[in-house]
C-alpha cells in the first residue's frame, strides 16, 4: 500500500475489498522472547485490498506494461501456501513468479513464510507471448519480521533488484495496573492492559497462583511491558514484560525479567529466585477455573462425585501448554475424557489434559515436550458440557490436588550472576517508577 500511494498523482480510484477467511494455526511455544509477536491460535478475517493506481506515475514498470493500470495487492499467507502458489493465485505469469522468487531468495527464504504473514505486490498486465492475460510483477515485498522489509523491484530495463529496508523501532516501557474487581481479565481490560499482556502475566504467575482461589476482589496486579512503534508512530506490537507484579491478600510478589548468562530468560523475585517450577498449576493462559479439585455434583451425571482434576473454562481452540518437560505417554481418545494427552515428567509425576479439540502438530506418543510448549487445543470432546480443559496432576499413579503439590522452588541466582541481576533489577525499578500508572488506578491497596 505505502509504496504505491507515494507514486499516485491524485485522482480517485475505486478499491475492491475482498475478504478471505484465514485460520492461524500457530504452534509457537511459549518461550519468553520468541512469542512476543506471535499471533496465537485464533481465527480471524483478513482483508485483501485491491486498488488500481494511476498509470503514468509508476516509473519502474517496463514500457510494454505501462498502458494498463498497475494493481496493488496484499496477500495473506494461509495454511499450506507456498510463495509459488500465492503468486499463481494472484495471476502472476509463471516465468515472472519464478524470477521474482529467485530474486527474493537472496534475502528471504520463501520457506520462512508464516501463516498470517503479508505479501505486497504491484502487478502489471503481460501483453506478449503466452502470458497474455496474466500479470507481470513490478514489485514484491514481504516483512520477515517487524524490523525488516525485503523488496524485489523491477527496474526500467526489466531486471529485478532485491534490497532490504530496515525499519527503526521505538521501544517504550508502559505501565498498567488495576485493583481486581471481578476478574483479572475484566479489570485488566478496563485499565487498558492488552489481552496479550494479561495472558502472559497469568502465565508468568501460573507456577504459584491458582487464579480462581488465590485471586480475590481487592487484590491487584501491575505490569511494565515494552510497546513497539515505528518512526511515524504506528503501533507495531508488544515486546517483553519487564516487571510483573501481583498483590494477593496483601502479599506482594514483584518479578523481574532477566536473561541469565546461559541465555535463559526467566522471571525472578527481588532475591534472584526463579518462580519457574517443574510443573505449572495453570497450563493455559487467561482461563477461568470453572471447577476445582474435590467433591462436587457432577454436571453431566447429576450425582456427587470426586472431581480429580481442575477444569478451566476457555474458548474452543485456546492453546493448552505442557505443564512441564516430559514425554507424551498417551495422545488419543480415552472414553469420557475425549481427546486426551498424558505426559510423563519423571518417575513420580505425570499430567493429563482432557476434552481437547485436537492435538498440536507432531504431538504423539513418545514425543518429548518442553514446558510451555503448545500440545493441544481446548475442546469439548468426551463427556463434557462445554469447551473446557480438564487438567490432572498424577503423583505415583494417582491424581492429586494440585494445591497440595509441593515442588521444590526454582533456580536461585548466586555470586556474580546475582550481582548482575541486581544491577538489571535496579534499572528496571527506575523505569517502573518513572512510568507512572494511570491516575484513576493509583488506589492500590497497601502492601506494595
Ligand atoms: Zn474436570
Amino acid at each position: 500500500m505505502k509504496f504505491v500511494n507515494k507514486l499516485a498523482l491524485g485522482g480517485v480510484f475505486s478499491a475492491t475489498l475482498i475478504t478471505l477467511g484465514v485460520t492461524w494455526v500457530n504452534g509457537s511455544a511459549h518461550s519468553n522472547d520468541s512469542d512476543a509477536f506471535s499471533k496465537g491460535d485464533i481465527e480471524s478475517e483478513i482483508s485483501v485490498v485491491e486498488s488500481p493506481v494511476y498509470v503514468g506515475t509508476i516509473k519502474n514498470v517496463a514500457d510494454t506494461e505501462a498502458f494498463s493500470a498497475p494493481i496493488e495487492r496484499t496477500l495473506t499467507v494461509r495454511k499450506g501456501d507456498t510463495l509459488g502458489n500465492m503468486l499463481a493465485r494472484a495471476g502472476v505469469a509463471p516465468g515472472e513468479a519464478y524470477r521474482a522468487i529467485k530474486a527474493l531468495s537472496q534475502k528471504f527464504k520463501p520457506r520462512d513464510l508464516r501463516i498470517g504473514q503479508k505479501l505486497d505486490l504491484v502487478l502489471g498486465q503481460a501483453n506478449s507471448g503466452d502470458s497474455v492475460g496474466r500479470h507481470t510483477l513490478a514489485r514484491l515485498s514481504v516483512d520477515p519480521d517487524i524490523r525488516n522489509t525485503v523488496v524485489v523491484d523491477k527496474n526500467p530495463s526489466g531486471a529485478l533488484v532485491v534490497r532490504t529496508h530496515k525499519r527503526t523501532i521505538l521501544v517504550d516501557a508502559t505501565r498498567r495496573g488495576a485493583v481486581i474487581q471481578s476478574s483479572l481479565y475484566l479489570s485488566g481490560q478496563r485499565a487498558q492492559t492488552p489481552a496479550q499482556i494479561l495472558a502472559r502475566l497469568t502465565h508468568i504467575f501460573s507456577f504459584d497462583v491458582d487464579f480462581q482461589r488465590d485471586v480475590q476482589r481487592g487484590d491487584s496486579f501491575a505490569v511494565l511491558y515494552e510497546r513497539l512503534s515505528g518512526e511515524d508512530g504506528e503501533h507495531l506490537g508488544y515486546g517483553d514484560i519487564l516487571i510483573a507484579e501481583m498483590t494477593l491478600s496483601g502479599k506482594n510478589i514483584r518479578l523481574f525479567k532477566y536473561q541469565t548468562k546461559d541465555g535463559d530468560t526467566d522471571f525472578f523475585t527481588q532475591k534472584g529466585e526463579s518462580v519457574r517450577k517443574a510443573l505449572t498449576l495453570t497450563p493455559i493462559d487467561g482461563a477461568r477455573i470453572s471447577s476445582g479439585y474435590g467433591r462436587r455434583r457432577h454436571p453431566v451425571l447429576g450425582y456427587t462425585k470426586m472431581h480429580r482434576g481442575v477444569d478451566f473454562a476457555a474458548p474452543r481452540g485456546t492453546p493448552v501448554y505442557a505443564g512441564g518437560r516430559g514425554v507424551v505417554e498417551v495422545a488419543g481418545r480415552k472414553g469420557s475424557y475425549g481427546r486426551y494427552i498424558r505426559i510423563r515428567h519423571n518417575s513420580t509425576y505425570k499430567t493429563a489434559y482432557a476434552h481437547l479439540k485436537g492435538f498440536a502438530r507432531g504431538i504423539r506418543k513418545g514425543r518429548r515436550v518442553r514446558q510451555g510448549q503448545v500440545i493441544g487445543y481446548v475442546g469439548t470432546t468426551g463427556r463434557s458440557t462445554g469447551p473446557h480443559l480438564h487438567y490432572e496432576i498424577h503423583k505415583n499413579g494417582r491424581q492429586i490436588n494440585p494445591r497440595r503439590l509441593n515442588l521444590p522452588s526454582g533456580r536461585k541466582l548466586r555470586g556474580a550472576e546475582l550481582a548482575k541481576f541486581q544491577t538489571v533489577r535496579a534499572r528496571l525499578e527506575r523505569k517502573y517508577a518513572a512510568a507512572p500508572i494511570r491516575a484513576q488506578l493509583a488506589s492500590r491497596p497497601a502492601g506494595n
